[in-house]
């Protein structure tokens, strides 16, 4: 578990801020009211500091030394302090903080809690740096470092691309425009014939042609753009910030349209989507197709007898159970009520089989622990189709009759086509 130091003399300040963290977060807290004792436990503790959480004004450190202690310690540093005047401001800045925070500003917990949560996530997202100058991408690296980013650097903008191939996962690419061979313009034309702005974040970035800089950059495909050598600090934070959380919004509104809220399997209309492409491809490459209808049997009975929640939590236990056993390249999904699609692709008749009847008895073996109740057990029918169809939804009816067929003859088994 990550653990958070606090510094700070006041103690309604201090408290308040611990309870707000370990309420509304995963992080330890270590509070602690001055620089020596700060330095106690941070040479003394055997303890690897997540993060720190600082006041500027100690009364035994009233110049914001406690600041150094921890940034020497390569521990991210976020400042609290009662008072920004310039100076204060600057002297902040230059001690290569995360950021600071004003402490009578009502919404300032906050916004520690959602910095404390944006470093730990910004571990894991990964930034690139095009500029031909070192010292350009250093000042750079150094900034988002500090945020805790994964920096990668290119020198120029064929290196920049084959980084990108080799890291799909990159979320952002800041591009300076001025380099030879190719500049950044036609950097991010290349990158937006292969990355959409809803997967990857640009940013130009360029001393020259003032204004219009910034628009051509932005009609060309930059989600946003900073003047070199003049922002400050905190606006590029802000951009950094601001472009990698619209990615994840976007990411969560996609996952929300296209995945179960309840069970986390894809949807309804995901499968058919998704699955019509795979079928078509399926023909034209000459693979098989295996589609598997799953039924739960007397599902009405668990929500009579144990109500809706128990019900809820069935859907949840089988999903998972479906999850498990099929292939990433699979669909497995929930195109209703209490009713499930697998969708494989290349799955050896004999194989598929094998598989879902393994499913059945995985299921029929399995318990779910019901409040009050104990644990309660169900069985599943399942039709499975595996041969191609002229659509998938021709393949998804087939399988439903053979479900049906399956309940007709006393549920709790798997009818396979052409057995
Ligand atoms: P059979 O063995 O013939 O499949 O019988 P069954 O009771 O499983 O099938 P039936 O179609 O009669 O009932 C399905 C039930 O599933 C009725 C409905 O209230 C319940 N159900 C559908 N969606 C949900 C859900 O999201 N949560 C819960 N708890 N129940 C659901
Ligand atoms: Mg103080
Ligand atoms: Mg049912």
């Amino acid at each position: 578990m990550k653990t958070v130091l606090i510094v700070e003399d006041s103690k309604f300040f201090g408290m308040t801020i611990k309870n707000k963290i370990e309420t509304k977060t995963k992080f330890n807290v270590v509070w602690v009211q001055n620089i020596t004792e700060a330095i106690k436990v941070l040479s003394e503790v055997d303890e690897d500091f997540f993060a720190g959480i600082l006041d500027f004004n100690l009364p035994d450190a009233p110049k914001g030394e406690i600041i150094d202690e921890v940034i020497k310690r390569d521990i991210p540093a976020i400042v609290f302090t009662g008072s920004v005047s310039k100076e204060i401001r600057e002297s902040v800045w230059s001690k290569k903080v995360v950021d600071y925070v004003i402490k009578d500003a009502p919404q300032s917990l906050d916004y520690i809690i959602n910095m404390l949560n944006r470093i730990e996530k910004n571990a894991n997202i990964k930034v690139l740096i095009v500029d031909d100058v070192a010292f350009y991408r250093k000042a750079l690296s150094n900034l988002l470092e500090i945020h805790r980013y994964q920096v990668f650097n290119a020198s120029n903008g064929k290196e920049a691309l084959d980084i990108l191939e080799e890291h799909p996962d990159m979320k952002l690419v800041i591009t300076d425009f001025n380099m030879p061979e190719m500049d950044g313009f036609v950097l991010t034309q290349k990158i937006r014939e292969k990355y959409s702005r809803d997967d990857l974040a640009v940013i130009g970035i360029s001393s020259e042609g003032e204004n219009v800089m910034a628009a051509r950059f932005l009609k060309i495909g930059a989600n946003d753009f900073i003047t070199k050598q003049t922002f400050l600090t905190e606006e590029f934070y802000c951009r950094v910030t601001q472009n990698i959380e619209n990615l994840e919004r976007i990411h969560l509104i996609r996952e929300a349209s296209i995945k179960d809220a309840l069970t986390g399997l894809y949807n309804r209309r995901y499968f058919f989507e998704t699955g019509n492409k795979l079928f078509a491809n399926a023909i034209r490459e000459n693979l098989t197709i295996t589609c598997g209808m799953i039924d739960i049997d007397h599902f009405k009975n668990v929500n009579d007898t144990y109500g809706h929640e128990a019900g809820d939590k069935t859907l949840v236990h089988i999903s998972s159970i479906l999850n498990h056993r099929m292939r990433n390249t699979d669909i497995v999904a929930r195109l209703g009520g209490e009713e499930f699609c697998v969708l494989a692709i290349n799955m050896r008749k004999e194989y598929a089989k094998k598989v879902f009847e393994e499913l059945r008895v995985k299921v029929e073996k399995s318990s779910i622990e019901i409040e009050d109740e104990g644990k309660i057990h169900i069985t599943v029918s399942m039709g499975v189709v595996t041969e191609l169809a002229d659509s998938l939804e021709d393949m998804v009816k087939k399988a439903d009759k053979l479900l049906y067929e399956a309940k007709e003859s006393g549920r709790n088994r798997v009818i396979t086509s052409g057995n």
